[in-house]
């Protein structure tokens, strides 16, 4: 039984290994071979198992990626299944059931005439896909000099050089290379921490306004694409102002800037629909990028879909020698399409993105409760996805005094407690599978406060904080 408990040595020796050997993602290199992160052994639902049998909350879906839950036998015999019948099939020269399949069905759950998909491996390469085709659209069409890449503070695009690169965490930018000479980044769309005295519609018009006003400063025949992510996910749950999306897109219909919205997190259900750009936000981008819960995390796919007005200017007969060369081993993995079509059967027949519909206002409100705490600035979010932005103090908003070790603070007391939070520097990200139900989340919003009282209790003991 792969979710039994393991014996203390056990969990010592494998522990021992991932110190030792494995370096993960946003390596402490400071701390390498210090202390392996949890240890999970198994997952049901919304829940995962740690290595001492303790069961938690999946609070963020693991990286908001498990729509459907863990345990899903339909998706595993999917999987299994087509691995018998073909393992793989390579992109170059064949094709499979699954990926036409697929790329039919995505081509329906798109806003507009994105009816053309492209498959890769994840978000990263979804991401700078759909930029690399850009350039490629932009230098097939004799300009090539239209190259820039407008994107946001805040976001994340992934981690690939040129994904990297339009990412506007500055935290995360200090020891490695960008591609500096294609990317502008704009202000980030963040209401919470707009400048005093500002209204939130007021707000809204500065960043149009800068937008428009850096578009003309670089030369609109110089900018080639706008990228943004609906919500910016792991930059906070960052809600623009109502209206941002369909100005800043109405400004690169006016400039001739291709708009790629990065729909990774939002797309398959966490807002309640298969893609969020236009349900939500009454925008038809050129392209969308998904990944995550097109396949509810059970194996890697991503991959973005494009206007067929865009594709059709660059395609057919009278553009000899257009080729669009970028692609990958694995793209429209016959294995993972598979997951991807079992994935999107469940999520059809147990009426997930209706689910989150009406659970969502539910979920949102029992999380603003938290806005009471002390610690707590702000509570955001929308659909199955939240963000609890802890402060000094709420009058100045910083979080920077306490900064990054409070999220994981929190996080360390509610494992306890039975609950894995996403801490993102002084905030707490919640982004559960879309199955969940209220009792869980009472209890998810139960231990979160908990986990925050404990540590305001903490940083108090410790002089670190006043309340
Ligand atoms: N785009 C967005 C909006 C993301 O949140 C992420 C990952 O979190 C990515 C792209 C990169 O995806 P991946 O980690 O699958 O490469």
């Amino acid at each position: 039984d792969a979710a039994a408990p393991l014996g203390a040595n056990a969990v010592a020796e494998l522990e021992a290994l991932a110190t030792r050997h494995l370096v993960q993602p946003w390596e402490s290199l400071e701390h390498l071979g210090q202390e392996a992160r949890t240890l999970l052994t198994g997952a049901e639902g919304v829940y995962v198992r740690d290595a001492r049998g303790n069961r938690l909350i999946d609070g963020p879906a693991g990286m908001w990626c498990m729509q459907v839950g863990y345990g899903r036998r339909a998706i595993a015999e999917a999987m299994a299944e087509q691995a018998m019948s073909m393992a793989y099939n390579s992109p170059w020269y064949s094709t499979s059931p699954v990926a036409a399949e697929l790329a039919a069905r995505i081509a329906e759950m798109t806003p507009g005439d994105l009816d053309h998909v492209f498959f890769t491996t994840g978000g990263s390469t979804a991401v700078d896909s759909a930029l690399r085709f850009v350039q490629f659209f932009n230098n097939y069409l004799g300009r090539p000099e239209k190259k820039i890449i407008l994107s946001r503070g805040g976001a994340y695009h992934g981690s690939t050089y040129l994904s990297a690169s339009c990412s506007g965490k500055e935290r995360d930018k200090v020891y490695l290379d960008f591609a500096k000479d294609l990317v502008v980044h704009l202000s980030a769309p963040n209401p919470y921490r707009r400048p005093e005295g500002m209204s939130v519609e007021g707000f809204c018009d500065f960043l149009i306004e800068e937008m428009e006003a850096k578009i003309l400063e670089l030369g609109p025949e110089r900018v080639a694409a706008f990228i943004a992510e609906p919500i910016l996910a792991s930059g906070g749950v960052l809600m623009p102002p109502p209206g941002y999306h369909r100005r800043a897109q109405a400004l690169c219909r006016k400039y001739d800037i291709l708009t790629i919205s990065d729909e990774v997190v939002t797309a398959f259900g966490r807002l309640g629909h298969w893609f969020a750009s236009e349900a939500v936000f009454g925008i038809t981008p050129d392209i969308v990028t998904f990944a995550k819960g097109v396949t509810s995390g059970y194996v890697p796919l991503g991959g973005f879909a494009i206007s067929r007005a865009v594709v059709e200017q660059v395609a057919g007969p009278e553009n000899k020698g257009s080729v669009y060369s970028n692609g990958y081993t694995y793209s429209g993995h016959p294995v993972s399409c598979a997951a991807a079509l079992a994935n999107i059967r469940i999520i059809e027949q147990e009426g997930l993105l209706e689910h989150v519909r009406e659970i969502a206002p539910y979920f949102q409100a029992r999380l603003r409760e938290l806005e009471a705490l002390p610690l707590v600035g702000e509570v955001r979010g929308l659909g199955l996805m939240a963000c609890v932005d802890c402060v000094a103090d709420k009058q100045s908003k910083n979080p920077l005094a306490l900064d990054k070790e409070v999220g994981g603070r929190i996080d360390a007391h509610c494992q306890e407690l039975g609950l894995v939070v996403r801490p993102i520097y002084n905030m707490c990200v919640m982004s559960p599978p879309l199955i969940i139900e209220k009792p869980e989340i009472d209890r998810l919003v139960e231990i979160l406060r908990q986990g925050i009282e404990r540590t305001q209790d903490d940083l108090e003991r410790e002089g670190l904080w006043r309340r």
